[in-house]
């Protein structure tokens, strides 16, 4: 296969020497999904023919000079993204029939760089979710061990890059969902800041703190995909207007004397520990590449989950409630009057989790408990807010583990739905601040991967990319594969 495990930088420079086209990666992508996606069930749809007609396009665009740096580079979409013409299902039977009548921003920058999507990638119902299990096209695999999840919500995206189905997917993050399933799949995965990149055409979740990223084999990568996708959009007004700096030109630059802060709450007793040891040993290896260690405390750090699940919740309840059966979605046959047509669409169109969400969001946006749950809630969010700003005045960047454990059991019967959610106790406080945040491959405990997340200040991308890139320049983690290969 010449696409499987190489990464968009070195596929950038084969379509630039003409060692291979557009079109024969494009084919062996799409070959390498029917071979292994009935075993992994990453990719939920896929559009064979519109992604030869882009790669032939591309191969002749770049015969007429054109030389943009993602110029046909196969890549999928996680399937919260509306894609014109394609299916956008946010794996919910709600949406199960949807095609959108327009392009999501991110989708449509990315397509005008040139790449080419191979289809949509599947995640959690509705973004809602840490191990891709509530999904309505069923559970997702994770191919460093089959019988695991893949993380979630972007459970797909992480399972297809991890499994070379493509060298880069596309995520959403609003609580981990990038960051958890890049470390349990072993890839590199990145949460802009929030505003950073446009959420125009991303079906909302929670939109104070919905926010878009790549999710690929390397920092380097992260950082040439976040350059096309980033930046204003008059279609979405929460994104910033700020310029977007070359990250990929930033990835050298010294990080000699850099402060790493290390907050002693992410090495607590969620932690397990020997994830705390693989973690451990990477932040050495920081400190090995001219980075100055510090202890911080980010003391609020056990408050982030249940902060997160009262406005979580209360921002999707209302952003669901578009979801009527009356204007697109999920109808029901034969409602007797209106309010049957509501009920029945929506009870039968949405999932449990997802209707466990649009209740709590219900109850705590009510009049009788909005001062106790959703007031409360909003002040602890600026209260957390401020501590990770205190901390980031006198520490270039965080660091710390990406999530508790490594890939847990599919259909873990003895796994809580809070257990569940305290998959995201590390990766919540930068979704609640608004900071961006990644997690890079840091070690494998028992065979499974480890993610070390780095967070960083307010429009510091280039921070936390330069610190992972050097530290890939140093350590092989990120460039371990599965073995999913060999059974086939
Ligand atoms: N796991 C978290 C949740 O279930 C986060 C999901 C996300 O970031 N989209 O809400």
């Amino acid at each position: 296969m010449t696409s499987s495990f190489q990464t968009v930088a070195s596929l950038r420079s084969k379509l630039a020497n003409r060692d291979v086209s557009s079109v024969e990666l494009t084919r062996d992508a799409l070959a390498r999904i029917s071979d292994l996606n009935p075993e992994l069930n990453a990719v939920i749809s896929s559009s064979e023919e519109n992604a030869m007609k882009a790669a032939t396009q591309a191969d002749e665009a770049r015969e007429k000079g054109n030389d943009s740096p993602l110029l046909g580079i196969p890549m999928l979409h996680k399937d919260i993204f509306c894609t014109q013409g394609l299916p956008t299902t946010c794996a919910s039977k709600m949406l199960a029939n949807f095609v959108a009548p327009y392009d999501a921003t991110v989708v449509r920058r990315l397509d005008d760089a040139g790449m080419i999507t191979l289809g949509k990638s599947n995640m959690d119902e509705f973004a809602m979710g840490s191990s891709n299990e509530t999904s309505y096209f069923g559970a997702c695999k994770n191919p460093w061990d089959t019988s695991r999840v893949p993380g979630g919500s972007s459970g797909g995206s992480a399972s297809a890059v991890a499994a070379g189905l493509a060298p880069l997917a596309t995520g959403t993050d609003t609580g981990g969902s990038i960051r958890q399933p890049a470390a349990l799949c072993g890839i590199t995965g990145l949460k802009p800041t929030y505003g950073r990149v446009s959420r125009y055409g991303m079906i909302a979740f929670a939109s104070s703190m919905d926010q878009a990223g790549p999710m690929a084999r390397t920092a380097e990568d992260c950082a040439l995909v976040l350059e096309a996708m980033a930046g204003a959009d008059p279609l979405d007004s929460t994104c910033a207007d700020q310029s977007v700096p070359r990250y990929s030109s930033h990835l050298t630059d010294t990080i000699e004397g850099m402060r790493v802060g290390v907050p002693k709450e992410f090495f607590s007793s969620d932690l397990n520990s020997d994830v705390a040891a693989a973690i451990e040993a990477s932040l050495a290896e920081l400190e090995g590449m001219g980075a100055k260690l510090v202890d911080v405390s980010l003391p609020s750090t056990s408050l982030g989950v249940s902060t997160y699940y009262i406005i979580a919740p209360a921002e999707a309840s209302a952003n669901l409630s578009r979801y009527d059966g009356v204007r697109y979605g999920y109808r029901c046959e034969n409602p007797v009057d209106l309010q049957d047509l509501y009920l029945r669409s929506r009870s039968e169109g949405f999932g449990d989790e997802v209707k466990r969400r649009i209740l709590v969001g219900a109850f705590t946006l009510s009049a009788a408990s909005y001062d106790e749950y959703f007031m409360k809630a909003q002040q602890v969010r600026r209260l957390i807010a401020q501590e990770y700003d205190d901390v980031l005045s006198q520490v270039d960047v965080i660091a710390g583990p990406s999530a508790p454990n490594t890939a847990f059991a599919l259909n873990d019967s003895s796994k809580s739905i809070t257990d569940m959610y305290m998959e995201d106790v590390f990766t919540i406080g930068a979704n609640l601040a608004g900071l961006p945040a990644m997690s890079i491959p840091a070690g494998l405990v028992g065979g499974l991967p480890v993610g070390m997340q780095l967070i960083g200040r307010r429009f510091g991308e280039v921070d936390i990319l330069k610190l992972a890139h050097q530290f890939q320049q140093r350590t092989t983690w990120h460039n371990l594969t599965p073995t999913l290969e060999e059974r086939h």
